[in-house]
């Protein structure tokens, strides 16, 4: 068959991979470069970690992420994930590490506990009375996504995919199976798969009932120096405990730590508009971070990179048939982990046209 895929963040990359493996003809469409900064997969990294609330069943899904990772990285001849492990920090009762936690023992998986004055002891860039518990678990740690975006576009180049960079798809038909571009060129295909993040309403307006796009930002900085070292060693901060839905991801890859909070999102119709970042941004964002973080004012920003991303009502992935074209988003704010299964779990749909057990997949059911 020949597919063409709109859309070169993680899913589309991820999806052109696992159809050309498969022998298909693929044409993957960019409208920026590869990696596009602008696009939700386009930052430094992203954090894979087994941590999820027991009510989902995404946890038991890792598995699945980290053998498909494997199978990418054997084809690109080196890896692109850093295994430093992932902590939780808890500081209310009822609070997200606490969620994390549960769910870790739900199913089985092993975690090393620490009180508050081990947590600052172990990680001087805490403030051991804001801590409740800490818990830290191997099964974790930082997927570099700009280089695996740059050597995913070589590897596609290499096995004959017709990659399209810096073209916009202006209108896909999915009954004809054909896009037509920004220029007014049309391309047929057999299949259309649409990976197209936050501007997937542009191309399908209906799904703004489905998904709701957010604007994000997340803060790069350089810690004091006596807390370079621990930073450097430190495994991914899934959550910092309370209300503020914080991360970090230490340094790590082409990244430099980094500062997000879920609180600094607000929503956001237009995925190109509002993408400098404002003044006094970085500061905002590392401000949400005290407590449980110390001596966060020495903390100096170096960089603000705003995203935009798209959410479902329960914050799982979907997927939307059409036709011929079968729209996908594993976004809500936790997708990319998923990334190389997303693309072979599409690949399978594809082939077989089973979108319904794509979509339980996708929304982490038995599927
Ligand atoms: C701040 C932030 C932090 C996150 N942290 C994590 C994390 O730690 N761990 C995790 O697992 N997930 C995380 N996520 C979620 C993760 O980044 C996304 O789930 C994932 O990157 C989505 O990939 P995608 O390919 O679906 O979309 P995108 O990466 O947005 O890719 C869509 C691509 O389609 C292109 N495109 C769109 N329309 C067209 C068109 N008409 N023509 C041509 N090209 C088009 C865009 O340019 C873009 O490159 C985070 C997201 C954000 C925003």
């Amino acid at each position: 068959m020949h597919i063409v895929v709109v859309g070169a963040g993680i899913s589309g990359l991820s999806s052109a991979w696992a159809l050309a493996k498969r022998g298909h003809q693929v044409t993957l469409i960019e409208q920026g470069t590869i990696p596009n900064p602008l696009s939700a997969s386009g930052d430094h990294h992203r954090i894979i970690r087994r941590a999820y609330g027991a009510a989902t069943g995404y946890a038991n899904t890792i598995t699945e992420a980290y053998d498909a990772w494997d199978e990418l990285w054997d084809d690109l001849g080196r890896s692109h994930l850093d295994p430093r492990g992932f902590l939780c920090v808890s500081r209310e009762e009822g609070d997200e590490a606490e969620t994390y936690l549960e769910g870790m023992k739900a199913g089985g998986y092993p975690v090393e506990m620490f009180d508050g004055a081990e947590a600052a002891r172990r990680y001087p860039f805490l403030e051991a009375q804001s801590v409740r518990f800490g818990f830290s678990s191997k099964d974790g740690g930082a997927l570099h996504c700009k280089l695996i975006a740059s050597d995913m576009a070589g590897w596609l180049r290499g096995s004959g995919v017709n990659l399209l960079t810096e073209t916009r798809v202006a209108a896909v038909d999915p009954a004809a199976a054909v896009v037509r571009l920004d220029t007014g060129e049309e391309i047929a295909a057999d299949r259309i798969v649409v990976t197209a993040g936050a501007w997937v309403a542009r191309l399908f307006p209906e799904l703004t009932k489905d998904v709701t796009t957010y604007r994000t930002a997340v803060v790069y900085l350089e810690p004091p120096r006596d807390l370079k070292a621990a930073w450097e060693a430190a495994p991914v901060i899934v959550d910092v405990g309370g209300k503020i839905d914080g991360y970090i991801l230490p340094p790590s890859g082409t990244g430099g730590l980094k500062f997000g909070s879920g609180l600094h999102k607000e929503k956001w119709p237009d995925a190109d508009a509002g993408r400098n970042p404002r003044a006094g941004e970085g500061e905002q964002v590392r401000d949400l971070f005290a407590p449980p973080m110390t001596r966060l004012d020495e903390y100096r920003v170096l960089d603000v990179v705003t995203c935009a991303y798209t959410f479902t009502p329960d914050e799982t992935f979907y997927c939307r048939p059409a036709n011929k074209a079968l729209i996908v988003s594993a976004c809500s704010g936790h997708g990319y982990k998923f990334g190389a299964a997303v693309g072979r779990r599409v690949a399978d749909a594809v082939e077989s046209g089973d979108n319904d057990r794509l979509a339980r997949w996708l929304r982490a059911e038995a599927a």
